[in-house]
């Protein structure tokens, strides 16, 4: 855990207004940049040591990703630090209002084990863009990838500016928080621990952005494309084992055509991953035992279609439907993160309301149909964070898109410009100029509520 003075360092170096200029803001990004390029290699090995990610699967959710992000945020920096004019309302004309983007100063930001480099990078990104110093916490579940990290942040960043640092979450992160106050707290993990950092936040008044997790229920209507649907779904599951936070994390297919999707389903697994998977290139492992050990309890909770096997040794469990779900059991209840997908089938849309309602706030919500009345009454009645239609979870690699949840899936959100305005305080400024000054604003008031009333409504 990063001492004291070590903490009071990086505050100080924010406070000689060094991190403010946009110069210096691109060339931080630049570097950034510069190390993810020169130890890519390394980034592979490390994300195989830790989830068997394949250099492919990386590139698509972990360094590329993050490099996109540097991509989009070095293009736009000039535009979003430009002080933005707004319309100034009548009672105070001639006056000019606009609002000033500055950084919030030392921020927080932890990150989980499942996608241990993007999840803690991406945020830093914004955090960079917005002229902030900051404090890194990585997962300490991921252990080859923090390394590497570390490496990666100390070589390109003073200590001072940016701060690497890792270890258990429940020590490190209270008590960086107990001894020091930080400006912001970017947080993305569990929802139980989600609660933790909020309490601890409050006792500072610090604001907070939580990227929590949640059950992401992914529709599939009777009039969907189910060849395209089980693709997609299948795509997204069982990428990095089910370790993902927008995977979805149950189905629920129209009846007519749960045969169909399962069937598609299966042939889909086949095709990607083989006869086994155990031995495919573009299939993780589970982060470890614990995880492991939580995930096969839910083998209890329904009936194996497909897959089932499983190996402790290799922190192996093969991609897995499962039907017949008992729908008060855990599987029901708890975010599954991982490689078992429950398919259950509904009749009309207030049933399937009625289990999606049983987790409320999904962090993700997915519908798959070739209807469009059909897209907007499912987009209008579920209260989820993000989503796509007739895709899963590509929403979040869209830089326009705010990312984030809703209630006990989080609050706040990031990506692209999102990130630098959350990493950034609106100042709010109003110019008036002092050649017009008319008496009516000032007291004695008598008289002139007929006026107010006009110019206030
Ligand atoms: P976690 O909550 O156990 O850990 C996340 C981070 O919090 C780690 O750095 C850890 O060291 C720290 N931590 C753990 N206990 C702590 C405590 N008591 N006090 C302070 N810090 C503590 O989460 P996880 O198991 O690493 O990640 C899985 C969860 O994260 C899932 O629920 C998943 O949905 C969610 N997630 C969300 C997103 C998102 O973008 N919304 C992305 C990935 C994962």
């Amino acid at each position: 855990m990063p001492s004291l003075n070590e903490l009071a360092a990086v505050r100080q170096f924010f406070d000689t207004g060094t991190t403010t200029s946009y110069a210096f803001r691109i060339q931080q990004l630049q570097r950034l940049k510069a190390v993810l390029e020169k130890y890519e290699e390394k980034i592979y090995q490390a994300l195989y040591n830790d989830l068997k990610k394949s250099p492919e699967e990386c590139w698509v959710t972990e360094n590329g990703l993050v490099i996109s992000e540097i991509n989009f945020a070095i293009k736009k920096l000039e535009s979003w630090m430009k002080p933005k004019r707004v319309r100034t309302n009548l009672l105070n004309l001639p006056s000019k209002s606009f609002i000033m983007s500055e950084p919030l100063g030392v921020v927080l930001i932890i990150s989980p084990w499942n996608y241990p480099l993007h999840l803690l990078l991406n945020p830093l990104v914004g955090a960079i863009a917005a002229g902030n110093c900051i404090v890194l916490k990585s997962s300490e579940f991921a252990e080859a990838t923090s390394a590497i990290v570390k490496i990666m942040i100390e070589e390109a960043f003073g200590r001072n500016y940016i701060l690497f640092t890792e270890g258990d979450g429940a020590e490190v992160v209270s008590g960086m928080m107990n001894q020091f106050v930080f400006d912001h707290v970017f947080y993305t993990g569990s929802t139980q621990v989600g609660k933790i950092i909020y309490q601890m936040a409050a006792n500072n008044l610090v604001p907070v952005t939580l990227e929590l997790g949640g059950k992401s229920p992914c529709v599939v209507e009777s009039d969907a494309d189910i060849n395209i649907a089980s693709k997609r779904i299948a795509l997204t599951k069982f990428s990095n084992a089910g370790q993902m936070c927008v995977a979805p994390d149950y189905v629920l297919v129209h009846e007519s055509k749960k045969e169909d999707l399962i069937g598609e389903l299966k042939k889909q697994l086949i095709l990607f991953f083989g006869e086994n998977p155990k031995a495919h290139d573009n299939y993780g492992r589970i982060i470890n035992q614990k995880q492991f050990d939580r995930l096969m309890h839910y083998f209890n909770d329904g009936k194996i279609v497909h897959g089932g096997k499983s190996d402790k040794n290799d922190l192996y469990i093969e991609p897995t439907l499962m039907t017949d779900i008992q729908m008060e059991s855990a599987v029901m209840k708890e975010e599954i993160f991982g490689p078992l997908l429950p398919i259950i089938s509904f009749g009309d849309r207030e049933s399937a309301l009625n289990i999606i309602s049983k987790n409320k706030n999904p962090l993700a919500f997915y519908v798959f149909t070739s209807s469009n009345k059909k897209e907007k009454e499912w987009l209008q009645a579920v209260a989820f964070g993000g989503g796509c239609v007739n895709n899963a979870s590509w929403h979040l690699t869209n830089h326009n898109l705010p990312f984030g949840g809703r209630g006990f899936s989080g609050n706040g959100q990031y990506h692209g410009k999102y990130s630098f305005d959350t990493f950034s305080h609106k100042k709010a400024v109003m110019k008036t100029p002092t050649w017009f000054d008319p008496s009516i604003k000032y007291p004695p008031f008598k008289g002139k509520l007929k006026l107010f009333k006009w110019v206030i409504r």
